[in-house]
């Protein structure tokens, strides 16, 4: 059996076993190093070669996140951990105990992110690592569970192996990720004052909900992390779509996060009488709009890329059934790595857009209304991180996210990585969301291989 071979079933019987022995560890410090372990040295640090052969507890790994399953357990078998409610400070609670039992000082920001720190050997600027705890309501137990508990896990695992960093560790658990990015917005500076007013799902709004954890939301503004001040950001999680899974592969080298911009859409036709307007006379704007949804679907599936594109919205007016339609309105959403591609299929879109018009004598307009900036991740850590995961014989593609991240705000002030593991079928948001505890295992594997990667070669 070669290695590659052995690494899949150790992590098959990982998989298998769900709660078993750390599998995945043993096989692969045994490929790797051979038996013994190598002598602890003369500061009681680990040599260089015995840090870069470290491994997670699997099973440890597996364990938390059943522990954490219990804070807002639903009888689905998901979770709902709105931010801000009990469940989501139970959690909190839970965690920073973790943390502080691996030698790390746990406190609350002024945002009420929940942040955990250990002092490096060096002076240099901190290594942070992190995701979030709080779910959808009716969620799963892996979206922001994996990443926070594989974070916890990797902080463990240097822990007991005695390994202290050159950089100080950070690890931050995100606050209000799932409605509004608040906790990570507001260390690049991001939120807004009108935001402490919204209302969340757990009852009370942001600003209070920020209050209820320790934080203090008229300093929002102090919580800002200026650029250059952290070393690199790394971020573990689960895919939430189905492209790893269905390719068989384990990581995902995260490329970034896409960037997104919207059009408002106006059709404008005649409206008239639908049984007294002969077909050839008709100028209708809701064919036209038919015309440009298909048109829409077809210029992304032409175009070379990853992009996607999507009218999720339409209304047609006056919206009865024996008037001609005279006006349509709907909704265009383009998503990319980089916003020039975007612009580059709404191009081809708009040219379609305009033949259609002429073709059926309607006008049709786009107007902007919304832009997301893609977040790409540094191109050096997705080395880092292929690198890691080559190590230990797992398969890994580079992929953008489609999906935002707290990663995303993070990357206006540090360098960022984020590495995902698959979504069984591709499910989130949902209690059928389910990640298997092998690939959970080797995410976690390769956020530990890619941060012994960052200490040793950046500063
Ligand atoms: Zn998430």
């Amino acid at each position: 059996m070669n290695r590659r071979t052995f690494a899949r079933r150790a992590l098959a019987a990982l998989g298998a076993l769900q709660l078993g022995r750390p599998v995945v560890a043993q096989a692969a410090r045994g490929t790797a190093s051979g038996l013994v372990p190598a002598p602890a040295g003369p500061l009681g640090e680990l040599p260089e070669l015995a840090a870069q052969d470290l491994r997670v507890d699997g099973e440890r790994l597996i364990r938390t996140l059943e522990a954490l399953h219990a804070f807002g357990r639903t009888p689905e078998g998901g979770i709902s951990r709105v931010a801000f409610s009990d469940a989501d400070r139970q959690a909190r609670a839970y965690v920073a105990g973790l943390l502080e039992e691996a030698g790390f000082e746990s406190h609350v920001d002024l945002a009420s992110n929940l942040v955990a720190s250990k002092a490096g050997s060096e002076d240099l600027n901190p290594l942070m690592m992190g995701s979030h705890l709080d779910s959808v309501p009716e969620g799963g137990n892996f979206d922001g569970q994996v990443g926070s508990m594989g974070a916890v896990e990797v902080v463990r695992t240097l822990a007991d192996a005695g390994h202290t960093t050159r950089h100080p560790l950070e690890v931050v658990f995100f606050v209000n990720e799932e409605a509004g990015k608040t906790g990570s917005r507001a260390l690049s500076g991001e939120v807004e004052r009108f935001e402490l007013a919204l209302m969340t799902p757990s009852g009370l709004t942001i600003g209070e909900g920020i209050r209820a954890n320790g934080g203090d939301p008229d300093r929002l503004s102090e919580a800002r992390i200026e650029a250059g001040r952290v070393a690199a950001f790394l971020e573990l999680h689960v895919e939430q779509g189905g492209v790893l899974d269905r390719g068989g592969i384990d990581i995902g080298v995260v490329e970034g996060i896409v960037g997104i911009r919207r059009w408002e859409i106006t059709v404008e036709g005649f409206a008239n009488h639908a049984g007294t307007t002969p077909m050839p006379d008709r100028r209708d704007a809701l064919v036209a709009a038919a015309r440009l949804v298909d048109a829409v679907n077809r210029v992304a599936l032409e175009m070379e890329g990853t992009h996607v594109a999507t009218v999720g919205r339409i209304q047609a007016e006056p919206g009865a059934p024996n008037v001609i339609p005279g006006r349509v309105t709907a909704s265009l959403e383009i998503r990319d790595l980089a916003m020039e591609k975007i612009d580059r299929v709404f191009e081809a879109i708009s040219a379609r857009a305009d033949d259609i018009a002429a073709d059926l004598g309607v006008t049709i307009g786009f107007e902007p209304f919304y832009l997301s900036r893609a977040a790409p991740t540094d191109p050096r850590i997705r080395d880092m991180v292929a690198a890691a995961a080559a190590d230990l014989e797992l398969d890994a593609l580079r992929m953008p996210s489609g999906a935002g991240h707290d990663a995303q705000s993070i990357a206006q002030f540090a360098p960022i990585g984020m590495i995902f593991v698959p979504s069984v079928d591709g499910i989130s948001h949902s209690p059928r969301e389910y990640s298997r505890p092998g690939q959970i295992a080797a995410g976690a594997d390769v956020l530990l291989g890619t941060l012994l990667r960052l200490d040793r070669e950046w500063d």
